[in-house]
């Protein structure tokens, strides 16, 4: 059987109160036992409207939903596991267009859709290629008493169970597929690492059309019985009232740029005023506080610090491979500019790009090779893909790089594509340069990118924000300036001062994009 849903049915018997979802925008909360009840419901009706009885079996198909979060988010995902079929997450931020290329490239047996989204129905049904049906999803409402049903799915955990799109930031977004042993491996191998269990209580802002929300915030919760407060998006006021209520919450967990809005509120909105001690003190209540997706700007990190006594957590992962290497719960192994540790059963190898040698040393980059149960099954009819993104003797190769210190904490450069430059015979980490840079008051946001150039290979340039009430910034002084802080080939030699950067619904910044962008001719 299911290891999700025996949890569940675990958490629901010895406890038919707990609360598995607290629905901010419903001002509800659903217990375990209701959750079970309702998606045995919704199974039923996928299953009807795909002529198949209500002990059908989906087979692997995948069905597609677009469900603001909240609790029906998570009845949809698990009537589609309940019924055996892949859960195809589409983003709610994404336009139409984009929305397209998903449904296309999944090429679903169904799409659900919440009344919430209703209004894009039309162009989808136009925009695909092929007629797929839709079915309208009915919002569940709380119930006081939910017969307690028993999942007792008689397929093997092989089969697949999910399938998310990368962030598309190298490429086209890829369609991961994981299988319900992936997904399994990866939320216990967190629950391992950040001891989630019944008494927590995690506030949930992100999009769930992505790893981060679905495994570490949804399916590692669930599994250890963890209450889930979800809120239809991040809002860095309603946060910090959240946290005023001392206690209430024990996790959070969020991208860079989360907290770099939630440090910016607290300066506008929160620092002298009434609020202040309140909101300082329920931050600093928080079990555990973690960051990821893109790497923690060392300011943020140590301003989130000063404001709330907490260090946060840095991990680092991907859609392919769900968490791999986690900072500790200890603060002193929350080591600034470091994701720490191989998380447990997660197999990690450094090689070198040009040879495959694997490297043993410290302090020497290499690419990330992963291997293990969180390993993702196969690329969505891509065959070449999963092939050549392996090693022949089995390694899972990230394309990013990294450094390994001698205590075993590893330091991620960056993708080997976009974030490494070459430049005159040496290699430069594009988000060491930036880190050094934001350490400068003057820089509020920055991305650091190569250029073709000729006579050096490439040329670093910098792509920078200036931070409000800073004096204008121009590239003689900004080099100056930068002296002090980096060897001289990684300053930048060509600056373009912008009013912000782009930036996709996880907080990350499409390298090619911007380059495309300013500087057409040297991409
Ligand atoms: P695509 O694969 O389509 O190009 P993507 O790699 O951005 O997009 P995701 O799977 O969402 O898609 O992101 C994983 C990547 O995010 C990692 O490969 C890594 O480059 C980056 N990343 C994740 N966590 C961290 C971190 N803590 N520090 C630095 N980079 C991180
Ligand atoms: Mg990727």
């Amino acid at each position: 059987s299911l290891p999700l849903f025996v949890a569940a049915q675990t958490h629901a018997q010895r406890n038919p109160a707990k609360v598995a979802v607290v629905d901010t925008t419903k001002e509800e909360s659903f217990t375990f036992g209701q959750l079970l009840a309702d998606a045995a419901t919704l199974k039923k009706r996928i299953l009807g409207k795909l002529g198949l009885s209500d002990s059908g079996d989906l087979d692997e198909r995948r069905i597609a939903f677009l469900t603001p979060n909240g609790y029906d988010y998570v009845v949809t995902q698990w009537a589609v596991w309940a019924a055996g079929g892949v859960c195809v997450p589409l983003c709610t931020s994404h336009p139409v267009k984009e929305l397209l290329y998903t449904v296309g490239d999944s090429d679903p047996s169904l799409i659900l859709v919440h009344p919430t989204f209703e209004k894009v129905v039309p162009a989808l049904r136009e925009g695909c290629a092929t007629a797929i049906p839709f079915m309208n999803l009915e919002p569940f409402t709380r119930t006081d008493e939910a017969p307690l049903p028993t999942f007792s799915p008689s397929f093997p955990l092989t089969r697949r169970a999910l399938m998310i799109y990368t962030s598309g930031t190298t490429s086209n977004p890829k369609g991961c597929v994981t299988t319900h042993e992936n997904i399994t491996f990866q939320a216990n191998s967190l629950i391992k690492a950040w001891n989630y269990n019944s008494s927590d209580h995690l506030i949930h802002v992100l999009p769930l059309h992505h790893v981060h929300g679905i495994i570490n915030g949804l399916t590692a919760s669930f599994l250890s019985g963890t209450t889930v407060e979800m809120h239809p998006k991040f809002d860095p006021k309603a946060i910090w009232e959240r946290w005023q209520d001392r206690g209430s919450s024990t996790m959070f967990m969020a991208v860079p740029t989360i907290y770099s809005r939630l440090n910016d509120y607290f300066d506008a909105h929160i620092r002298r005023s009434e609020q202040e001690m309140a909101a300082r003190a329920g931050a600093k209540a928080l079990r555990l506080i973690v960051s990821g997706s893109a790497a923690l700007p060392t300011p943020i990190k140590a301003k989130f610090a000063e404001i709330t006594g907490q260090v946060l957590l840095e991990r680092y992962g991907m859609t392919e491979i769900g968490m791999a290497i986690s900072c500790g719960l200890e603060v002193e192994k929350r080591i600034d500019g470091s994701v720490g540790w191989p998380l447990p059963g997660v197999q990690v190898r450094l090689t070198e790009k040009e040879t495959g040698r694997v490297i043993e040393e410290s302090d020497e980059d290499g690419m990330i090779e992963i291997k293990g149960g969180n390993v993702f099954r196969e690329y969505w009819r891509r065959p070449e893909a999963t092939v050549s993104e392996f090693t022949a003797d089995g390694w899972f190769k990230t394309g990013d790089v990294a450094r390994r210190d001698a205590a075993g904490a590893y330091y991620i450069q960056g993708r080997a594509s976009v974030d490494l430059i070459k430049s005159g015979g040496y290699k430069i980490s594009a988000l060491e340069v930036e880190r050094k840079m934001l350490a400068l008051d003057s820089i509020q946001e920055v991305a650091v990118v190569g250029l073709a150039d000729e006579e050096w290979g490439q040329r670093v340039a910098a792509v920078i924000k200036v931070r409000e009430g800073a004096a204008p910034l121009e590239l003689q002084a900004l080099r100056a300036e930068l002296k002090n802080e980096m060897a001289p080939y990684k300053i930048p030699t060509v600056l373009k001062i912008v009013d912000g950067i782009e930036r996709n619904a996880m907080g990350k910044v499409n390298k090619k994009t911007i380059v495309q962008k300013y500087w057409p001719d040297k991409a």
